[in-house]
Formats: C-alpha cells, structure tokens, sequence
C-alpha cells in the first residue's frame, strides 16, 4: 500500500536505475531501525517523485501510451514481451510510489526476470485497467488507494486475511482466476516480530484508528495471541463494528480515546492517518508502558508527534512504517514468484531517521 502522495506521471522504475539509487545511498552508521543514516543519500533517493523523472530521463524513447496507462521500459528490459512476466501497483495517484523500486530491487535479488510498473486508473476504471493489463500478460498486482474495495469486488476468490479486511491489496492472475490477498497485516507483524524482535505473544497491544488500515492488521495480530488487543477511535462505531466481526479470533476491547487514557501498553501502533498532517492522535503518555513500542504506520515522515511523544514516554523502540511496506512488498513477491526476498537491507536504504 502506498501513502497518499501527490498526483504524477505514471512511470515504471527500471532495474538499471533502481542500481544506481541504491548505490547511491549510504549505509547505515547505527545498528537499530530508527536510527538509519541517510545523509549521505542523494535528493534523488530520498524523494521519490524525483526518483522517477530521474528514470524517465534515462529512457524517453521508451515510453509509450496505453489508454489512460501509461508504461516506461528502461532499454535493458524487454518491452512487455510475453517472455516476461509482468505486475504493477496500480492507484492513483501514484506519483510518489515506492512499489516499483522495491520490486525492482527484489528482482534484481533474486535473480527473477520480471517487469513492475506503476498505473494509475481512473475513478472508476479499475476492472477496465485490471483486463487491458492481464490482456496484455500481467500476473499480479498491488492495489493502493483507492481501489481496496474495488479489487475485493473484482476478484473471483479471497484470502481469509482479504475478506475479513473487506480490502485487498494484491492480487495474482490464473486464467481466469484473479485471486486477492491482504498482505498489510502480515507485513506489519513480520516487521514487528522478525525485524525488531518484539513478540507479540502475551503483550498489552493498542491500536489507534478503525480506517482500513487497522482493519487489514487485525486478523494477523490477534493470530499472534496478545494478552488484549485494544481498538480506539474517534468514531467509536466503527471500533466496535470491528470488535464484533474479529471477537471469535481473539481477545478484542474496542472503545473511546478516554476509555484507554490510564491504561498502559506494551506495544502501541498509530493507524491513524493524523501524522499525514503533522497531528498528533488522542493518546497519553500513560498509554505506553516503560520498554514499549511505538509503531507509526505513516513512513518517510520522520519523528511525528506521536513517536516524539512516545519517546519521551519512555517507548524503547519508536519505529515507523517503511519496514511494514516493504514487508508486505516481500510477501506478494514470495506469493508471485516462489521465492522471498531479503528486506532487510532494503529497509534500511528507505529509513529516514527518526530525529
Ligand atoms: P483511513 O482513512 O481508512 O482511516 C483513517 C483513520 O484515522 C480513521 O480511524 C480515522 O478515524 C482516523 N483519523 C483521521 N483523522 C482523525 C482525527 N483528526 N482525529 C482522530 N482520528 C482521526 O486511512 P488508512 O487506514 O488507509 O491509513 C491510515 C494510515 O496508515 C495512513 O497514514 C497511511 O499512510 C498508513 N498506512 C501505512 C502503510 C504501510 O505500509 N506502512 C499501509 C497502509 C496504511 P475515524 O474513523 O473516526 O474517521
């Protein structure tokens, strides 16, 4: 999934230029998750609008038009020859979209011949985009905003983790079977569990917003077995609503910001979309027990008021969500090709620090 971003031309990233932004970066000079060095990479990396007029310049002569889609090849990829294998994230806008360099580095990795574009579809114009891309050889896709719901309705079979979160963000091509998955929860526990080490198991988790990013991380959060599991949000109804479609899977509290501001957790996962805007969501600093985490789903944001508040709680890790993105990026890549990807390296090139 990717983050609202401002509209841009729909370009593919192309391996060959993806190398050099990858080079391009430094590594990191710490050891720990929040405290990446990017300084030592280039405007380009660290902007990803710029990123791809950077790829676009590489190649103009290869870019060509589709309808509303628009694709760009880089010279050393096959121009959708039925010989590659072709997916894309498609959205809109997509202007900012780190999908395409992820699956481009994940690619490289693994040593698979494949071609990832970004397409941006036009409201109400995702299953017409959805057929001309398989017509022309797509395997799979990633779904982002805001055609969720509309892959969910286009697809002819869901996973459990897609149905139950009423929103799909990938989806693999058979014949005629266009099979949808959810991949955003998983991503985020992966990050939480194998990244940064904080099992889940047993712990005190708050979980901030009912919007449809929370809906995606409940299913795999209450298959980990936390003690409780507590949903807040503004608009209590929607919180509850969620309570009772996952009660069976889990220990679940749903309520009001007030009912949890005196109680502390073990781990506290911001799904709101507030540190978009710099805001910061209704939490206390009673809400985060000492050696906590904090996990901000918005990434490329750096300390947002939340994390900054959670730091000075006390929170032992305060992280943000460029881990979950790549993490859910690696499973619909093992899901596409049958084979995973290493992220962590990965994550660390698109950490900005936490400061
Ligand atoms: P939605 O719009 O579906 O939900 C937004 C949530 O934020 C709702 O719970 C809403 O509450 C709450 N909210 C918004 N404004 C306020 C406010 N002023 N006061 C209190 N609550 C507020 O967004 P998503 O669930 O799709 O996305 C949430 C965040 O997660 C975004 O920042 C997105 O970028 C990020 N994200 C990151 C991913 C990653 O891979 N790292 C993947 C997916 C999302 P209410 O219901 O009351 O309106």
């Amino acid at each position: 999934m990717n983050q609202p971003s401002e509209a841009g031309s729909t370009v593919s990233v192309s391996q060959m230029a993806c190398n050099n932004i990858s080079s391009a970066m430094t590594p990191p000079a710490t050891g720990t998750r929040q405290r990446w060095n990017v300084t030592g990479m280039s405007k380009t990396a660290s902007n990803n609008s710029s990123l791809m007029l950077r790829c676009a310049a590489s190649a103009p002569k290869a870019l060509r038009a589709v309808g509303k889609m628009r694709y760009f090849h880089a010279p050393d990829q096959p121009r959708e020859s039925p010989m590659t294998d072709q997916y894309a994230v498609i959205g809109r806008p997509l202007g900012h979209s780190k999908s395409p360099m992820i699956h481009a580095d994940f690619a490289r990795e693994t040593g698979q011949g494949l071609t990832y574009v970004a397409i941006e579809a036009p409201d109400g114009g995702f299953a017409a985009t959805v057929e001309r891309f398989r017509a022309e050889g797509g395997r799979g896709i990633n779904v982002t905003l805001p055609f969720k719901l509309d892959a969910a309705a286009y697809a002819t079979e869901l996973s459990d983790r897609a149905r139950l979160a009423g929103a799909v963000n990938c989806m693999k091509f058979d014949g005629a079977r266009a099979v949808a998955e959810n991949y955003d929860g998983l991503g985020l526990v992966n990050d939480i569990e194998r990244n940064l080490g904080f099992p889940i198991a047993g712990r005190r988790v708050l979980l901030l917003g009912a919007g449809g990013a929370a809906r995606g991380v409940l299913l795999p959060f209450l298959e980990r077995g936390p003690e409780v599991l507590v949903i807040a949000n503004r608009s209590v109804a929607k919180a509850t609503a969620l309570r009772e479609q996952f009660a069976m899977r889990g220990n679940l509290v749903a309520g009001d910001y007030a009912d949890v501001a005196d109680q502390c957790f073990d781990i506290v996962v911001n799904a709101t979309s507030m540190s978009l805007r710099g805001e910061l969501p209704p939490v206390t600093a009673r809400n985060f027990a000492a050696g906590c985490l904090a996990y901000d789903l918005v990434y490329g944001k750096g300390l947002t008021p939340f994390l900054r508040l959670a730091r000075d709680a006390g929170a032992e890790r305060v992280v943000d969500g460029i881990g979950m993105l790549v993490e859910q990026a690696a499973e619909a890549f093992e899901w596409w090709r049958g084979v995973r990807p290493q992220t962590q390296a990965l994550i660390e090139r698109l950490s900005v620090p936490l400061t």
